[in-house]
């Protein structure tokens, strides 16, 4: 049959198949709030007839200023399934990014978390084309706002009805829109369709991905404004795996360890800096997470120590994985291969170093200044490609023209990452840094991910980052720079003496600098623009 693949079917599937798994939440006005597929489906349905009545229509974008709770949930499916376009935004952007990206966009309504609130207050006189502001909390908990289109989400979802036909319509209509946080220039919007996100969520979903199954549970720490939380609001209710949404509580290690240890979390998602603030409120509190078996790693390089310290501490195994926006963001996740069985413990942990290997579905290869193809030996390392059905072909609003300025997308269909990597022999990919960060040295390109991930297995570094900075006899040398442990007194001969035994005479930082914090992107990663802005005016010693 020729039926279409619509995020709508996924909903379904859940509530036929799986009607009494759970989803828990943690929101502003419910420290625990828990329900059912079953009672999840009806309200998607409550909101999809809430949408028609606010004169939302097919097509529309629709944004989210929201957390990972079950209420961001209900907008996912209810606005896609109904043919709008779900437009999540991340509330921890620069104001001024949130009302471009808002504007840009074209959103129609928004919903948003009442954390939120005071943030969108600030940013009134920006939102000229936003008709209804929903706020996502009870009539009890509505805040005092000098909006005038203010209304409150679960009153008007109680005035709804439950029957809602979803309808069928293009498997390639827009049902997701998320902008890159934009390191450099404006943000740019990533469209995702119906077609595009059953495909990544199956791909998803497979034993040597994620093994999502309704055996398990998950808990999504990466926030469902960042691509989707890597698809995991569509993969666990394909599989059926109960869901525990932290809400705005993330960061929060107590929060955190009360919902996997009473949940029975087995599977959790998130970005480094995450993992390691767990592992330290862990180790700090003497708590474990015993039921937790494997987490999934990325959006920046997963260090050593995140890998071994799960495993020494916890008995749990680190998946690392690879991917972007513009790849929803599946590109490449560790596992084992057959004939590895056998590898030393050591052996494996060198593996789950690297990015992971290629998903059925993508496409890679790397090239090199000329756009030559390199070989896949470990060795070569060159400008990181992709193709596939969940790729994007262009930027929402921009050029679809391949091989032009803002088209992402070279004349051969492959879409550039702006990533450098090399592919071993096996297929594991190694990212050895972005094209803007990498730094050139004498003619010799080096990897600022290889020294900071060198740095921070040192027991008394708490962060780490390496940048370029102009040299006059190399052009570009690393600068390291570190925030070390509370109440550990680190020097710069005891980091170089460490990274000696560690890294190449070439690859050694000609300097060390400590700071009390590094700057962070909105999604946790180290904002390497905002480290060049702040070491700008630096000059290594002795020159
Ligand atoms: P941005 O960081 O631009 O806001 P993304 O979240 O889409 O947007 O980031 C994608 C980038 O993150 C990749 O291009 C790559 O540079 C980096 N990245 C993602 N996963 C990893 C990983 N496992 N190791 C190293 N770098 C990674």
């Amino acid at each position: 049959m020729n039926t279409q693949l619509m995020i709508s079917s996924i909903l379904r599937n859940a509530e036929d198949n799986f009607p009494e798994v759970e989803m828990v939440s943690v929101t502003a006005d419910y420290p625990r709030h828990r329900q059912t597929y079953s009672d999840f489906g009806k309200r998607c349905r409550r909101l999809a007839n809430l949408l028609v009545s606010l004169n939302a229509e097919f097509g529309d974008r629709i944004g989210t200023l929201a957390w990972n709770d079950h209420r961001h949930m209900e907008l996912y499916y209810a606005v896609s399934g109904s043919g709008m376009v779900c437009h999540t935004i991340n509330p921890r952007l620069f104001p001024e990014q949130i009302s471009y990206i808002i504007n840009h966009a074209g959103d129609k309504i928004l919903f948003v978390d009442v954390l939120v609130m005071p943030l969108l207050e600030a940013l009134k006189e920006h939102l000229t084309k936003v008709e209804k502001i929903v706020v996502l909390t009870n009539k009890e908990n509505m805040p005092d706002t000098s909006f005038s289109n203010v209304l409150c989400y679960e009153e008007l979802l109680s005035n709804q009805s439950e029957n809602y036909e979803w309808p069928e319509f293009d498997e390639n209509t827009a049902s997701g829109l998320c902008y890159t946080s934009g390191t450099t220039g404006n943000p740019k919007g990533v469209i995702y369709s119906h077609r595009s996100t059953i495909i990544h969520s199956l791909a998803g979903a497979l034993p040597d991905v994620t093994c999502a199954s309704n055996m398990e549970t998950t808990l999504p720490i990466v926030p469902m404004f960042h691509v989707n939380a890597w698809g995991a609001p569509y993969a666990a209710l394909m599989v059926g795996m109960k869901m525990v949404l932290p809400g705005p509580k993330m960061a929060d290690g107590e929060t955190l360890h009360d919902l996997i240890t009473t949940e029975n979390v087995t599977f959790s998602s998130g970005v480094p800096t995450i993992w390691l603030a767990l592992l330290d409120y862990l180790e700090s509190t003497k708590k474990i997470v015993p039921t937790l078996r494997r987490v999934s790693v990325g959006g920046a390089a997963c260090p050593r120590i995140i890998i071994e310290r799960f495993k020494e501490e916890h008995n749990c195994t680190v998946i690392q994985g690879w991917g972007m926006t513009e790849t929803s963001p599946l590109g490449t996740v560790f596992s084992i291969k057959k004939g590895m069985e056998n590898l030393s413990e050591e052996e494996v942990i060198d593996l789950q170093c690297l990015q992971g290997r290629g998903v059925f579905g993508i496409e890679m290869c790397i090239v090199d200044e000329n756009n030559e193809e390199l070989p896949w030996d470990g060795i070569a390392f060159g400008s990181l490609k992709v193709k596939g059905p969940w790729v994007a072909k262009s930027y929402y609003g921009l050029s679809e023209t391949p091989g032009s300025d803002e088209c992402p997308v070279d004349e051969k269909g492959w879409f550039e990452t702006g990533d450098v990597a090399s592919i071993t022999p096996e297929g594991y990919l190694q990212i050895t840094d972005r094209t803007k960060d990498v730094i050139k040295s004498g003619g010799e390109w080096i990897s600022s991910i290889e020294i900071e991930n060198a740095a921070v297995n040192h027991a008394d570094v708490a962060e780490a980052a390496v940048i370029g900075r102009y040299h006059p006899k190399w052009t570009e040398r690393p600068l390291l720079i570190i925030v070390s442990r509370p109440e550990k007194s680190l020097t710069k001969e005891n980091v170089l003496n460490f990274l000696g035994e560690r890294l190449h005479k070439m690859a050694m930082p000609d300097d060390v600098v400590f700071v009390d914090e590094l700057p962070h992107t909105a999604t946790g990663k180290i904002n390497k623009l905002g480290l060049r802005e702040m070491f700008e005016e630096y000059q290594f010693p002795n020159i």
